[in-house]
């Protein structure tokens, strides 16, 4: 029989800031992990995290507040999150940077990574050496007497009486349970679950490219779900800019076909209209709800004329990925993209992957596309005159981007769909990071954190940069703590 203190459900960011924070105050911890690696996406995806106040931002002079924070997140939000559980982790942040580096995982005050926030103050603290640094975090753990079982999954809480007495794990075939006063559910949302995206995230999956953790599949919401809790806000998900993928294969990559995803060219929706200034690719989270909204895919535009000129020459425009890439890199920004001498082989090649189209005529692209050929004709002939004029009376797009009008066939389009890096949308907590009922009573001994939690955004994830990492982090270490107080009665 196996028996701990506390079970951690999910060994990704904010579990392990949950484990840590506990093995360290002295508690039994048995931390779960379904998959054969430990980090979860925090640690394959991420670079780094948010904060304010931190010891690095005031060592660099920046000047940004834990009001100003609070402030810009609530307004974001229009007041519909969980004010006191927003508060909490942005209060945490500061610290939670220092803990993370006395135990191994070191951070770097960068410069924002996204081309529109280079006026905010800097938050973003990237990881150094990741990798290295989640096994010290491990090792950490683990020196503190806390057990991490891989390839184990949480399967169901067991609660006798009103109190937590045990998790039901999945191992190798088995099923056992592990007693236990209380657990901490953090094993990263349900964005590898098609079925529950279909359900809460009001967008066909077909149109949803997930970057995700595909092993978070909903399993901690539905254990707590079944004790009784919150699930009432689960259809937020991480939208982050969009992308163009290959429905034959998802690993599918030309960097040609990359660069023009990340460019304001004319962008038009499933009707044939354009919805948006298409300089929205510089802010990935608007971006991606721009996408959503369009209903979760748009086509981007090109004619012969433009792929003539990239061909040979280079656009000075910045993609929009290009700082996330060289400047987190410490390498030089260019501000340009291009030349593309083998376009015509890289449209071709998306043209077969099934993620372009090429017509000779406007008509025969719309009827390729399913578009109205009236519709989406005006929309072209609009477009083309605000080129002309250098003014765009419909969504204000600067004239620096109104540079190349749809004029000479043959024409081009590219399917650019909705991006996910995850769900945040889960259980209601609170600031002590207690899973919540409807009428807002804890359930005793039942906590949560990182994606697993609502609360924290309204309907989708917020410009700040590294927020939904600070939140696995911060979230994690105050259920860690919460955990301690309650065992601690
Ligand atoms: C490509 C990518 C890039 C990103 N970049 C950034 C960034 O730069 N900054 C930022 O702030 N955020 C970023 N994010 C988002 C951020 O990484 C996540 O929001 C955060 O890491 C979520 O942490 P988590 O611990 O809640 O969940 P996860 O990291 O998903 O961890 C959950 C863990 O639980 C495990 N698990 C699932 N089910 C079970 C079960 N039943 N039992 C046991 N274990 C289970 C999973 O295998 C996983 O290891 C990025 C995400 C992606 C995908």
């Amino acid at each position: 029989m196996m028996e701990a203190d506390v079970v951690v459900v999910g060994a990704g960011a904010a579990g392990i800031a949950a484990g840590v924070t506990l093995a360290e105050a002295g508690k039994q911890v048995i931390m779960l992990e379904k998959g054969d690696k430990f980090g979860g996406a925090g640690m394959f995806g991420a670079q780094g995290l948010f904060a304010v106040e931190s010891s690095q931002q005031r060592a660099a002079g920046v000047q940004y507040s834990l009001k100003q924070a609070y402030q810009e997140l609530v307004s974001y939000t229009h007041y519909r999150s969980n004010l006191n559980l927003t508060k909490a982790i942005l209060k945490e942040s500061a610290s939670t940077i220092d803990w993370l580096d006395e135990r191994g995982l070191k951070t770097e005050l960068v410069n924002n990574t996204q081309e529109v926030h280079q006026q905010h103050p800097k938050v973003y603290h990237q990881y150094i050496d990741k990798f290295a640094a989640f096994d010290r975090l491990i090792h950490r753990f683990k020196d503190h007497g806390g057990q991490l079982l891989l390839k184990t999954a949480g399967t169901k809480i067991i609660q006798k009486d009103g109190n937590i007495v045990g998790v039901q794990v999945h191992q190798d075939k088995h099923d056992f349970v592990i007693d236990c006063s209380a657990v901490v559910v953090a094993d990263g949302g349900f964005i590898g679950n098609p079925d529950l995206v279909k359900e809460y995230l009001a967008i066909n999956p077909d149109n949803l490219y997930s970057m995700g953790e595909r092993k978070a599949t909903g399993d901690g919401i539905k254990m707590l779900a079944e004790l009784g809790a919150d699930t009432r806000h689960m259809g937020v998900f991480e939208n982050h800019a969009a992308s163009v993928i290959s429905p034959q294969n998802h690993k599918w990559h030309n960097g040609t076909i990359f660069s023009l995803t990340n460019l304001p060219f004319l962008w038009v929706d499933s009707a044939g209209n354009r919805f948006v200034d298409e300089s929205v690719c510089y802010d990935f989270a608007l971006w991606g709800n721009a996408t959503y909204t369009a209903g979760g895919y748009y086509y981007i535009i090109l004619d012969q004329q433009f792929v003539d000129y990239i061909s040979a020459q280079s656009l000075d425009w910045t993609d929009s990925f290009e700082r996330t890439f060289k400047s987190l890199d410490h390498q030089v920004m260019t501000h340009k993209v291009g030349p593309f001498p083998q376009i015509d082989a890289d449209l071709e090649e998306a043209i077969q992957k099934e993620a372009g189209w090429r017509a000779e005529s406007l008509q025969d692209l719309a009827q390729q596309l399913h578009v109205s050929e009236l519709d989406f004709e005006n929309t072209i002939k609009q477009y083309n005159e605000h080129v002309d004029k250098k003014e765009d009376p419909d969504f204000y797009k600067s004239s620096d981007y109104l540079r190349f009008s749809i004029r000479k066939g043959p024409f081009y389009a590219l399917k650019a769909r909705s991006t996910s890096l995850g769900t945040i949308g889960g259980i209601e907590t609170n600031a002590k990071m207690e899973a919540l009922k409807v009428n807002k009573q804890p359930i005793k001994g039942a906590y949560v954190a990182g994606n697993d939690a609502s609360g924290m955004y309204d309907t989708s994830y917020p410009t700040l940069e590294g927020i939904s990492c600070a939140f696995a982090w911060n979230s994690g270490r105050l259920a860690g703590k919460s955990v301690i107080k309650y065992l601690g009665k």
